[in-house]
């Protein structure tokens, strides 16, 4: 008799869950982080850095339609979009839907993520040979310090912040963020849990208020990430997430969504009422 393999992803020192896990498909180090590549029992495949887990097969369309969706409808007219981190490919993939998108830069700092995802996740990574994809392997805190390029959506697809990832919700890097979208440009950031990270949602937004006029939290259910309940954070120059949202320009897209539709755009911004007292002042739809 074999024995049986799981994997655990620990949250803080109190919380874990557990994945039965058929297969090891990639275990690799660079110089960011560990990754691994594993066919679960449930989720389908799944990838974890640092053995945090970051995408599975069964559940990343409600993450990746929810980033990217819901500030390319809001925006009238994204043509030139930017995703920081995302290296397995499911944002870029959802962004690449909208015609209107001209290009799409991805800046993914580690090349074993997208090496690893294109090899055994295609599910997400499928989109990455895309002639609009500008694919950067690098540093997205170096790229919007330097580029000269202004972007109309900025999506920061982000890990936690630990490591790398730590500057991608500090002050320098939203500033420059900030220099680097045109003049009515929307940053949507992976924005963590109310549930058990509400200090960092504290935190980002306080970073995005100083910078932007309008700051916004929306939230999405999830399988996967520690409390079910995600959230990301809207920040916007000009537009407004809802009263400069128009139903019709989704439908008139043409695009099928498994996760996002014009509803489920207007009830992500409808908080529970811990979220709300807890970010009081931090957000517009507090
Ligand atoms: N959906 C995921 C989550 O919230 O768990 C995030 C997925 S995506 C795999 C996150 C990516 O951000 C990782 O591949 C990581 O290498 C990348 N990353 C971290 N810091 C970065 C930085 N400074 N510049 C660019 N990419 C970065």
């Amino acid at each position: 008799m074999h024995s049986e393999l799981w994997i655990e992803e620990k949250f803080q020192d109190f919380l874990g869950l557990k994945i039965k896990v058929d297969r090891v498909l990639f275990s690799g180090k660079s110089e960011f982080q560990t990754v691994d590549v594993v066919e679960t029992r449930g989720h389908g495949r799944m990838l974890l850095n640092d053995g945090l887990i970051m995408v599975t097969e069964r559940d990343e369309f409600a993450y990746h339609d929810m980033i990217s969706h819901v500030p390319l409808f809001v925006h009238p007219q994204p043509k030139n979009v930017l995703v920081i981190g995302g290296g397995d490919g499911g944002t870029a993939r959802e962004v690449l839907r909208h015609s209107g998108v001209e290009k799409c830069t991805m800046v993914e700092i580690d090349g074993m993520v997208v090496d690893a995802c294109k090899e055994f996740i295609p599910q997400t990574a499928c989109e990455l040979e895309n002639p609009r994809l500008n694919l950067i392997i690098g540093d997205g805190v170096k790229f919007v310090k330097e580029t000269d390029e202004k972007f109309d959506v900025i999506i920061v697809d982000s890990t936690d912040p630990i490591g790398p990832a730590a500057p991608l919700f500090g002050p320098e890097f939203y500033q420059d963020v900030f220099n680097c979208l045109t003049d009515d440009g929307i940053v949507v950031s992976q924005g963590e849990s109310s549930w058990y990270a509400m200090d960092i949602q504290q935190s980002l937004l306080r970073v995005l208020n100083d910078v932007f006029p309008q700051c916004f939290l929306y939230n999405f259910s999830n399988l996967t990430y520690p409390g079910g309940l995600w959230s990301f954070t809207f920040a916007s120059k000009k537009y407004h997430p809802l009263q400069d949202f128009k139903d019709e320009r989704v439908h008139n897209s043409g695009i099928e969504f498994d996760y996002y539709n014009c509803a489920v755009h207007k009830a992500a911004f409808s908080l529970p009422n811990f979220a709300r007292k807890g970010l009081a002042g931090l957000i517009a739809n507090g």
